[in-house]
């Protein structure tokens, strides 16, 4: 395809203009839309994450990024206070 931007020659499946950096108009827009919404569905809860229901080819796949994301929370919540306690016992030794 043609770069929008510079006319420069792209491959298909480039993300951005390897000419001038421009991002893709057809396929990252979606892509960048679609990140938007992701992000938004994870801000929001999840009555309103089940309001944008018009990507419904994509739903799995911004269903299952939400799930992995909030077991990537849990993990990380576990691993903090892991190493408050740690810490904390640490202290306790040194008196
Ligand atoms: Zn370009």
């Amino acid at each position: 395809m043609i770069c929008s931007y510079c006319n420069a020659e792209i491959p298909d499946n480039a993300l951005h203009c390897p000419n001038c950096g421009a991002p893709m108009d057809s396929v990252t827009q979606q892509l960048a839309d679609l990140q938007r919404l992701q992000t938004r569905a994870l801000e929001t809860t999840d009555e309103k994450a089940a309001s944008i229901k018009p990507l419904k080819p994509l739903k799995p796949v911004q269903h299952t990024h939400e799930v992995a994301t909030r077991s990537h929370k849990i993990l990380m919540t576990v691993a903090v206070v892991l190493f408050i306690c740690i810490v904390l016992v640490l202290l306790l030794s040194l008196f």
